[in-house]
């Protein structure tokens, strides 16, 4: 891997943590040997991918790679290192508007060209994702500071929505209806809905756009997308590549910058006909209110707050192995991410132990080490909150069970944690962490540990793990979710319908049923037949 660092230097990139009381200190280690090396391989690297033509600092407007109109620019930091990789345009309105009307105008062509040639052209750009997996794995390690491989991974999985939407665009089927008088036939089309306004978070940079635009293409739509400032780079070099696979100039567009201007522009906006979504329930709510002024179609994926419910009955190296997965994936960074380990007390002491001992196994730091599991938090606000929400439970009579503060490395590295004896009314139990911290909530019934589940506002993704058939049963259709994983921490792919129940969010993504999100229904009646 071109960005691997070699020997000594990488090994040592990789903490392995201990076990730990305390809690708190403030440690920074941002100037040691190790971050210069670190900051001087991604420089370079960053380097190499301008070469390539892959790492774009511009927006992309109607085909054109543009500016921000009165130059101004954000920086986009590596948080494995701080160092400014590179700057893009802080766009607002104006751009907003401008790219609205590309898309408008690209919508007119590509909604009528057929399913067939979307599809091809999808397909194009599948190919060319895949074929430059590892440069954007490596975009993705480089602004958003999960470990290399996780990163490559993600380019798989994101891809992953342009195959499988290239080959839904040819399956839009719509339907003929028994009529109930004898001189009329009834019929429905689906039409793509129209230009749809993409607005993205960073913990995946690429799989959360592919996610909307691959469904959003393969139908016919066109589509503005706005994805996190912190994580633009990922969604530019994709946008390239669309360009590469000849999907048409305006069928594909990137602003980013003033996020409220760029997201009342697209509510505002009487062309843009649907947003999709995916952040916090704050801003998602915002946006179903802003929606309402032009009546928009909406799809929401908002936080979570997932439980993970642990039975006595479980094999425990089975829920050791699904909890890790589902806690420690992008260092607790996504929306899926167990929040709450919820355990039955009989087997409780047992499960902590063993969980506690894979997790002092993870290894911490830069995403580019060989061997590391863990990267960085995105930014500081992301570390404070980590922080106080431990600081709330340990308050509140947790106990640290493994780690429990910042890392040596410094930044915003932080130690993979595990805290027992955590209650309902903790924050940590309350609302996401977003962060590296597994909290052990213990339980005696089954009835207990499902109220416990579903006493919360969100109601994305949870997990169970039993070896009971009838408890699976019992448990899952008593969860109030859009996900149950059973015996399992990973459960995201692109032929499954991903999304929430509750303040969690409106609409499924993936699969067959998410190209319904992009889709209107037509009814057409066709009278006076026997003229
Ligand atoms: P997170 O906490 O994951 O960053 P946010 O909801 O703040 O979640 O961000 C998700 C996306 O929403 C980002 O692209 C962000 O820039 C964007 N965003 C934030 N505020 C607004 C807003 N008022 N209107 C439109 N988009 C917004």
């Amino acid at each position: 891997m071109a960005m691997r660092m070699a020997g000594a230097a990488a090994r040592s990139a990789s903490h392995r943590i201990s076990f730990s009381t305390g809690h708190l200190p403030s440690m920074r280690a941002s100037s040691s040997p190790l971050s210069r090396q670190i900051t001087m391989d991604a420089q370079s690297l960053a380097a190499r991918l301008k070469t390539s033509g892959l790492l774009r600092s511009q927006g992309l407007i109607g085909g054109k790679w543009v500016d921000a109109y009165d130059g101004k620019t954000v920086k986009v930091h590596n948080p494995a290192t701080g160092e400014v990789i590179t700057e893009v345009p802080c766009m607002g309105s104006r751009e907003t508007k401008d790219a609205i009307s590309s898309a408008n105008d690209a919508f007119q062509s590509w909604s009528k060209v057929t399913a067939a040639e979307r599809s091809r052209h999808l397909r194009k750009w599948y190919d060319l994702l895949i074929s430059h997996k590892e440069e954007l794995g490596q975009l993705i390690t480089l602004e958003q500071g999960k470990p290399l491989k996780e990163a490559i991974g993600e380019v798989g999985y994101g891809a992953s929505f342009i195959e499988f939407f290239s080959e839904e665009a040819k399956r839009v089927y719509g339907d003929i209806i028994p009529a109930p008088l004898a001189d009329r036939r009834l019929f429905v089309l689906k039409q793509p809905v129209g230009v749809v306004g993409a607005i993205t978070p960073w913990n995946f940079p690429l799989a959360m756009i592919t996610r909307k635009v691959g469904p959003a293409l393969a139908c016919g739509c066109t589509v503005v997308i706005k994805p996190s400032e912190l994580t633009p780079l990922t969604a530019l070099a994709a946008a390239e590549l669309s360009l590469q696979a000849g999907i048409p100039p305006g069928a594909v567009n990137v602003v980013m910058g003033k996020a409220s201007d760029i997201g009342d522009s697209l509510l505002e906006s009487s062309q843009v006909r649907k947003i999709t979504f995916t952040g916090s329930t704050a801003v998602g709510k915002k946006l179903m209110a802003g929606a309402a002024a032009t009546v928009k179609k909406l799809s929401l994926e908002l936080g979570g707050n997932a439980p993970c419910i642990v039975f006595d009955d479980a094999d425990v190296d089975v829920a050791v192995k699904g909890t890790l997965a589902a806690k420690f994936r992008n260092s607790g960074q996504t929306c899926v991410c167990a929040n709450r380990v919820i355990v039955q007390e009989g087997i409780y002491e047992r499960f902590a132990t063993a969980f506690s001992k894979a997790v002092q196994n993870l290894q911490v730091g830069d995403g580019f080490s060989e061997g590391i599991t863990q990267g960085p938090l995105i930014n500081e606000a992301a570390l404070h909150k980590v922080e106080s929400f431990v600081e709330d439970a340990i308050s509140k009579g947790a106990k640290i069970l493994l780690g429990g503060r910042r890392h040596s490395l410094g930044r915003t590295f932080y130690e993979p944690t595990v805290m027992g004896d955590v209650k309902s009314d903790m924050l940590i139990s309350r609302e996401e962490v977003f962060g590296p911290v597994a909290p052990l909530l213990r339980f005696r019934t089954e009835e207990e540990a499902i109220h416990m589940a579903n006493d919360t506002n969100a109601g994305l993704a949870a997990y169970i793990f039993t070896s009971n058939v009838q408890r699976t049963w019992r448990v899952t259709e008593a969860l109030e979710y859009g996900l149950v994983g059973v015996n399992e921490g990973i459960v995201s792919t692109e032929v499954a319908p991903f999304g929430g129940v509750k303040q969690s969010g409106l609409g499924r993504e993936g699969s067959k049923y998410g190209i319904d999100e992009y889709l209107e229904l037509k009814y057409v009646c066709l009278g006076n037949m026997e003229h």
